[in-house]
């Protein structure tokens, strides 16, 4: 241990400065011997006071080399500035310090001690490096934040700072959103009508004042895009600059999430609406058709007796022409109730509109001309005939009701035979029907299908959407092709099937009506009027009627009677026609049968089909029964 020469320093005024110091200070003899050691150096050290003032500077110094040149350095310059050696502490810590080295002299200029200081390097690059990796993982938070952030700069009213998603949100670079403001992102007037910069200020100013406002926003893009968002503002801590930071939630997808929730909702309740509607029509439609065959019945068989009298003519005719319009609006509703049909057969369009052609000119008026343009060359379809005839209705009803000052309906059919691209050759039938009339706008055009869309005051709008359901299940599409004023021009596609031609309606002189005279006939209805309409009917063919509402009387009468054919109601409350039909086959296989039915459940559809046995839909004219029975007579002659 060497004295400390204190006689010759005045340590007292030193002392307090030296204990305080932030450094690590030792002061050494000229040979390197510790003499005194500051709390900061003994804990850089990692020693004790007594221990180090056994010490010699020098031994922690980790190589030799390092203490060569500190003495050849601290003999040629006096001092040692900022020089950087690696120490060991006591315990054996490597450390990288600054060494400041500088002598203390006597008053005789003669040196006396030597006082160094080391600044502890690797923390002071733990420090750096510690502030660097807090800066990278608060860039990197930011950055990658999951909504864009922006940074404003209130002097410059301008972006100084903007993260990848903000650069995403406006679609565009970095460095063409830094010289934005956000008012140029912004459309002038929010959706409530305000002006948007007046608005974007007030909630500038709340966050500068401490406040934290959230609220909804409209931005634009640079392609011009609205986007919906959501915007939280707040005010950065800076020293000299007010900064406010924004951060701004995407909300368009949500919106549309929302709003597609909203529309399926829609939907159900549309579906829902459709089955309220379906199960009524079931219910009614069974009865009204009853109703409509007796009304239409009796119109045509008074027509017959008024042949001479055309006033009293003429106003049964308008009679009839009001049965016909329910009893489509019957059917037209019961599209809507039965999710299956009878079975599709064979079916040339061209026949049917042929057929349909005169009621078609009923319904439209003689203001209107009709063209009619049939393709002799068309293929058959497999459809219900039924389902032709009423999407020809609808489809002209709405020409007409286009045409309210006249003006051409065409109706044209065409056959299409195309090649996929295997080869495979093709074949469809393309049905056009075109008016003149006032046509449509785009935006009409894309709802016209949708069920209870119209644009007429009294319209239900179930015209096309029955349309578009039969045409679907026909495995056939339609397009609408119309200008406002323009006309419009509805075009059909069905595929062509590969059974043969059937002619469904029956050439009337194809048969000798003669067959039926004399027959015996037993109906089964228990619909008197019905009921009584068909004996009417079968006494004008000049048939030997017998009538019964009982099925179980029908199985009595034949006992003794061999009737030529039994007409039977579907729906009866002894039993239904099948049944009743099924039972007396076990007697007579050869029984001739027609079912007549207004409405038919599935099972019993299926009943009836899986028999194979003759339906007459009501309401049904003479004319229908006629052909029913010669077709069945032709049959099993
Ligand atoms: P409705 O006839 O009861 O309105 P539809 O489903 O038959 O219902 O038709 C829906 C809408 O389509 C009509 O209200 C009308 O705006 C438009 N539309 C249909 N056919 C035509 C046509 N031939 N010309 C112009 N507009 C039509
Ligand atoms: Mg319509």
């Amino acid at each position: 241990m060497v004295d400390f020469p204190e006689d010759e320093i005045n340590i007292s005024w030193y002392r307090p400065i030296f204990q305080q110091a932030q450094e690590s200070i030792t002061i050494t003899d000229i040979k390197g011997n510790i003499l005194m050691a500051n709390p900061p150096a003994l804990i850089l050290l990692e020693t004790t006071e007594d221990e180090i003032k056994q010490k010699n500077i020098t031994e922690f110094y980790k190589n030799e080399e390092t203490k060569k040149q500190i003495i050849t350095k601290l003999q040629k310059n006096g001092i040692l500035n900022d020089y950087k050696v690696q120490i060991i502490t006591k315990t054996g810590t490597e450390l990288v310090v600054n060494v400041n080295a500088n002598p203390i002299y006597n008053s005789q200029g003669k040196i006396l001690a030597i006082h160094t200081t080391f600044i502890d390097q690797s923390s002071i690059a733990e420090t750096r490096r510690s502030l660097r990796d807090s800066e990278q993982r608060n860039r990197a938070l930011v950055e990658h934040a999951p909504e864009a952030i922006t940074v404003l700069d209130m002097e410059t009213m301008t972006f100084v700072d903007v993260n990848q998603k903000a650069m995403e949100l406006f679609k565009m670079d970095r460095q063409e959103l830094l010289s934005k403001s956000p008012i140029e992102l912004t459309p002038k007037y929010l959706p409530d009508g305000k002006q948007s910069d007046i608005v974007a200020l007030e909630k500038i100013n709340e966050a500068i004042a401490g406040g934290k406002p959230i609220f909804d926003w409209i931005h634009i893009d640079s392609t011009g895009r609205k986007i919906p968002c959501q915007i939280q503002l707040i005010r950065l801590p800076h020293a000299n600059r007010t900064l406010v930071r924004g951060s701004i939630i995407d909300m368009s997808e949500k919106i549309e999430a929302e709003q597609k929730l909203k529309r399926s909702q829609m939907e159900l309740n549309q579906e829902k609406k459709m089955e309220a509607i379906g199960r009524l029509a079931g219910g009614i439609a069974h009865d009204f058709n009853n109703t409509l065959t007796v009304i239409l019945g009796y119109c045509e068989l008074l027509k017959l007796e008024l042949y001479d009298n055309q006033v009293l003519y003429d106003m049964v005719s308008e009679i009839e022409q009001a049965g016909n319009k329910s009893s489509e609006l019957v059917r037209q509703l019961l599209t809507f109730s039965r999710k299956e049909k009878p079975a599709k057969r064979a079916v040339d369009i061209n026949l049917i509109i042929e057929e349909t052609a005169s009621l078609l000119q009923h319904l439209i008026g003689e203001d209107i001309i009709v063209e009619i343009d049939l393709d002799p060359n068309i293929g058959v379809i497999e459809a219900h005939p039924t389902d032709i005839t009423q999407i020809l209705m609808n489809l002209v009803i709405n020409a007409r009701e286009a045409m309210p000052h006249g003006g051409k309906l065409k109706i044209m059919t065409k056959d299409y035979m195309w090649m996929r691209g295997t080869g495979e050759l093709h074949e469809s039938v393309f049905l056009f029907i075109s008016d003149t009339g006032i046509g449509m706008e785009d935006e009409i055009q894309d709802q016209i299908f949708e069920p209870f869309f119209t644009t007429k005051s009294s319209g239900t709008g179930l015209g096309l959407s029955t349309v578009y359901g039969l045409v679907e299940e026909l495995n056939g599409s339609i397009k609408v092709e119309s200008e406002a004023g323009q006309g419009t021009t509805f075009q059909l596609t069905f595929p062509v099937s590969d059974s043969e031609k059937v002619d469904q309606i029956v050439p009337e002189n194809k048969f000798d009506e003669t067959m039926l005279q004399g027959r015996h006939i037993i109906i089964v209805e228990d619909d008197a009027y019905v009921r009584n309409l068909v004996v009417k009917f079968a006494e004008r063919f000049g048939m030997e009627v017998t009538a019964t509402s009982s099925p179980t009387e029908v199985i009595e009468l034949y006992k003794t009677t061999d009737y030529d054919i039994i007409i039977s109601d579907m729906v009866m409350p002894e039993m239904s026609g099948v049944e009743l039909v099924s039972h007396l086959r076990d007697s007579y296989p050869d029984l001739r049968v027609l079912i007549i039915t207004g409405y038919m459940n599935q099972p019993q559809l299926q009943k009836v089909m899986a028999k194979g046995l003759p339906v007459l839909y009501k309401p049904f004219t003479q004319q229908n029964l006629l052909n029913m029975l010669l077709q069945i007579f032709t049959d099993i002659p």
